[in-house]
């Protein structure tokens, strides 16, 4: 469904639907089915060959998850959206479209630990080879890019360092090249919009701020329709090749008919199906009803962080604080190239003390909570050192940018004063 609206406050409460067309519910129902019943054999038919499109398999649609789909396709500016089970199947299926064994494809290295492992681990077991470059050097991309390059990814807002990926400089090298930009939106729903910079692919861990209630694991493709996928040739096989597994189909061919979703279309009828990794209809319902508040969310969580970066600014235990509105040069450039409207949630500083500081602060922590998640409407901490990045070798630990002393924080939508009471009271135990 197309929505005249463009302001993200209206597309969020109202892209993808507008009532039931089976009940007239205002409510998105929870569409808590596994199947379909098909009209007659020719309706199944046609719907198995994809000469018509709808509902089959909640493995491979469901129309509870079809409206966040839509909605977060219509907020990002692209033209379809896919809904997974968790950001680290979004991330994983979102390289799987488009490399195979003896492929490469190349990362920032600022990325989310998780990711990190799945990349540096085990696609790399599955003969899938991640080249990693610095993000504050775009030209690194073109470097490592060679024949067998499939894509480039990133994160707009990648914690702990908060240096805001030049999505611009790094998508214009790959459309150069033939390479399409996958970026990671998590950390940066509403105030960044990755495709109107040129990334062809945007996904969420939804598990964030999307759903910003901390209750629903969840993942999130959108796809811009905007990287010719055809014209790639030899670069993109899967897409341009016969697919054994769905009748020889060509998914750059078979696509055109229901608009530029080649990409998006092989990760649902083809990942999906064979990888299972589904999102639930009612992790669907609870995301859309945190999308339905997420503009005016960001806006109190970049307040808040806000204030809280320069109070951390001025205190005497405090020895370096990383907000990207802090951030000057270059890297201030890009922040207010990419994010309008705030500058995320996330800050990062490190205390006087390395280690042994960073665990007593965090076990001083009364109101805040200590949690591995981000983007939740309450307050979170965390001392990567000893936990998210604890799993990753000492080198890798530092190419992240995680010292010993550092912590991280996603500051919620508390009270102001409460949050800078929580955080005074714990850094005098630390
Ligand atoms: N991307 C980023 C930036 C994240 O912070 C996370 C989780 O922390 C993920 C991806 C993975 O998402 P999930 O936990 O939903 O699998």
């Amino acid at each position: 469904m197309t929505t005249p609206w463009h302001h993200p406050e209206t597309l969020a409460l109202h892209g993808g639907y507008r009532t039931d067309t089976a009940t007239n519910a205002v409510a998105v129902p929870i569409y808590q089915t596994t199947s379909y019943q098909f009209a007659d054999t020719q309706h199944a038919e046609n719907l198995f060959a994809l000469k018509e499109l709808g509902n089959i398999y909640t493995r491979i649609m469901n129309p509870t998850c079809d409206v966040l789909e839509q909605r977060m396709a219509a907020l990002d500016g692209g033209v379809a959206g896919l809904a997974m089970s968790s950001g680290q199947s979004a991330t994983t299926l979102s390289v799987a479209n488009l490399c195979q064994a003896g492929d490469n494809f190349v990362s920032s290295t600022d990325l989310y630990g998780g990711t990190w492992n799945l990349f540096a681990n085990t696609l790399t077991g599955l003969g899938i080879e991640v080249r990693f470059v610095d993000p504050t050097e775009p030209e690194a991309f073109a470097r490592a890019t060679d024949e067998r390059t499939r894509c480039y990814y990133a994160e707009t807002l990648p914690n702990p360092k908060l240096n805001v990926f030049p999505i611009r400089e790094v998508a214009d090298i790959g459309r150069a090249h033939g390479v399409p930009l996958i970026v990671d939106n998590t950390a940066a729903p509403v105030i960044c919009r990755p495709l109107d910079h040129g990334a062809a692919v945007v996904m969420y861990s939804t598990t964030k701020y999307v759903g910003g209630h901390g209750t629903s694991i969840g993942g999130l493709i959108v796809d811009g329709g905007n990287f010719d996928w055809e014209a790639g040739g030899d670069r993109f096989p899967t897409l341009n090749t016969p697919d054994p597994s769905y009748h020889g189909a060509v998914w750059s061919e078979a696509a055109k008919a229901l608009g530029p979703i080649a990409y998006v279309l092989r990760m649902r009828v083809v990942l999906l199906r064979d990888l299972g990794t589904a999102m639930s209809p009612f992790n669907a319902f609870q995301f859309i009803q945190g999308l339905e508040t997420l503009p005016l969310r960001m806006r109190a969580h970049c307040d808040n962080a806000a204030r809280v970066a320069d109070h951390l600014r001025g205190h005497p235990k405090v020895t370096t604080v990383i907000f990207p509105g802090l951030q000057s040069g270059e890297m201030r450039r890009r922040a207010d190239a990419y994010l309008s409207g705030g500058y995320g949630a996330l800050v990062g500083f490190e205390l006087e003390g390395g280690r042994e500081a960073g665990r007593r602060f965090i076990d001083a922590l009364k109101m805040f909570y200590h949690v591995a998640n981000i983007g939740d409407a309450r307050s979170l901490a965390i001392h990567p050192a000893t936990t998210t990045h604890s799993q990753l070798s000492p080198d890798d630990r530092l190419a992240t940018g995680v010292s010993e002393g550092y912590v991280r924080l996603s500051v919620g939508i508390e009270h102001i004063d409460d949050i800078l009471a929580d955080l005074d009271q714990a850094l005098a135990a630390a």
